[in-house]
């Protein structure tokens, strides 16, 4: 497979596929070594996990410098690796205060019986993700599952594979965490051949993929955890701070390019305040340069070159259908790489697509409402529930608001603060996705299936006690 580079438009990198029988054979190894990881204490496979800090850190300069390439994000790239970092020291301390099966005890309905707790990992976890954080939603869901005693079988996005190089490299280091965590290098097909070998699924990706995904498991009957996209919603209210507002609004839509779930995609205004919103956050989205020179700027291209057709018809199409660009609004080539500058619109409603379709691109498109239960109506208006924001002075008013606003996280006075914090439990409502929450303690929680020893202490029922009549 010949992979694009983002940047120069080039496609400077070659793939090599895992075939299916590749996939089978990596299950069965690690299917056959997680029959002892999963008997290690917890404390063990924390200690393991340490190991493999310090082997990500030696080859974190590599692994940073594939990322950038992958995705054309310096600054980015060193936060997600020095995000993984953090994710793994976070898990290492908590797993352990979470592992806590109950003690054996008498059964409070059945008193002759004891109970013993055991929860018992899935054996094989295929994690598949996107490519818009490749390093951070790759490892987000294996570094709990891993400590939960699961192996997991590991398939990041065909789009941005450089880092994997690096990252296998951190994970050969460590020869306990190699026979049990293994990577997947390839697209659709590999992905199907994961959801095919695992006893339980992470995605995060699209929704259509997501839907596919879920079927297939559910066909398996093994279980999904589906992180999917978004269209998400911010409202601002007659009595929010312009400055903050603007100045969020416009970080969380046009930040990594707008290549993020959690990023705001359509925006609505009180009428009072619409004015004055439109004409600031107008004059901060012309300042936002683009890194273009490969030195200095802001925002870099588009990652992936189908995105990029897609940003453009939502564009075309909002147009058509009588919107106005106060800025930016077209997807450019320049030196082979595809770029578009924050896009202010505005005159846009429902029926165009860059108000119901996800964008994953910098586009702002902004409406005005006229009262609070109209903004909830068109916050709501939508197949998405992954996140939102409210704005407002008023904090108790903001909370009455976001709490109607039918999605999973609420940032109030900012924008998609879930990719800052991981110990708030949520779920995605609506096609956003399904199943256990991946931040807070759940996401570590979720990996474990419960099991129960029912032990009898006395005598067991014979059929002599039993009497029984038809009617
Ligand atoms: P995608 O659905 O096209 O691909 C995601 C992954 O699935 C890739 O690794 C791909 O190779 C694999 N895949 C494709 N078809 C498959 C199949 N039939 N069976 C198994 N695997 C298959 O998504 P994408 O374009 O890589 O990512 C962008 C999407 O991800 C956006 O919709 C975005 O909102 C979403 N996303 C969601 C979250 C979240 O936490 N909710 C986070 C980041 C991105």
């Amino acid at each position: 497979m010949k992979i694009r580079n983002p940047f120069s438009g080039a496609y400077d990198y070659e793939l090599m596929e895992d075939s299916s029988q590749d996939i089978l054979e990596k299950t069965k190894n690690i299917r056959a070594a997680q029959r002892e990881w999963k008997l290690r204490s917890i404390e063990d496979r924390v200690a393991i996990l340490k190991k493999w800090i310090i082997s990500f850190t030696e080859f974190q300069s590599e692994i940073t410098d594939q990322l950038a390439i992958d995705t054309a994000r310096k600054r980015i790239a060193k936060v997600e690796a020095g995000g993984i970092i953090g994710l793994m020291q976070a898990w290492s301390y908590r797993a352990p205060q979470l592992y806590n099966p109950p003690p054996h005890r008498a059964s409070a309905s059945a008193n002759t019986v004891q109970i013993g707790q055991q929860w018992v990992p899935y054996d094989v976890v295929g994690v598949i993700s996107p490519w818009n954080f490749p390093l951070l939603l790759a490892l987000i869901d294996t570094i709990p599952a891993l400590l939960a005693g699961c192996g997991v079988l590991l398939k990041p996005s065909e789009v941005t594979p450089r880092f994997m190089d690096g990252l296998e490299k951190s994970i050969n280091a460590v020869p306990e965490l190699s026979r049990v965590l293994k990577l997947v290098r390839g697209g659709a097909e590999a992905g199907k051949a994961v959801v095919n070998n695992s006893d339980a699924i992470c995605f995060t990706g699209s929704v259509p993929t997501g839907k596919k995904i879920g079927a297939v498991c559910a066909e398996r009957f093994i279980p999904a955890f589906l992180e999917l996209g978004g269209k998400d919603p911010a409202i601002v209210l007659k009595d929010a701070d312009l400055e903050v507002a603007t100045d969020a609004v416009l970080r969380s839509a046009v930040g990594a390019t707008g290549q993020a779930c959690q990023s705001l995609e359509r925006i609505y205004v009180d009428h009072s305040l619409y004015e004055d919103f439109v004409q600031l956050i107008t004059e901060k989205a012309i300042k936002v340069t683009l890194t273009t020179d490969g030195h200095t700027g802001q925002m870099g291209p588009l990652i992936f070159e189908q995105q990029a057709e897609k940003i453009q018809e939502q564009i075309d199409d909002a147009l058509a259908k009588g919107a106005k660009v106060l800025t930016g609004g077209q997807v450019k080539t320049i030196n082979g790489g595809l770029w578009c500058e924050p896009t202010i619109l505005i005159n846009v409603d429902h029926t165009m697509k860059v108000m119901t379709e996800e964008t994953f691109g910098p586009l702002v498109p902004i409406m005005a409402f006229s009262n609070e239960e109209q903004a909830l109506d068109l916050a709501n208006d939508s197949i998405y529930g992954l996140s939102a924001s409210v704005f407002s002075q008023d904090i108790e008013k903001a909370i009455t608001i976001g709490s109607q606003i039918e999605a999973g996280a609420i940032s109030i006075n900012d924008g998609s603060l879930t990719n800052k914090v991981y110990d708030a439990e949520k779920n995605s409502f609506k096609d956003s996705g399904i199943n256990g929450s991946r931040m807070g303690d759940a996401g570590f929680l979720r990996f474990f299936r419960k099991k129960a020893l029912l032990i009898q202490t006395a005598h067991p029922e014979t059929m002599a006690n039993f009497e029984e009549t038809p009617s």
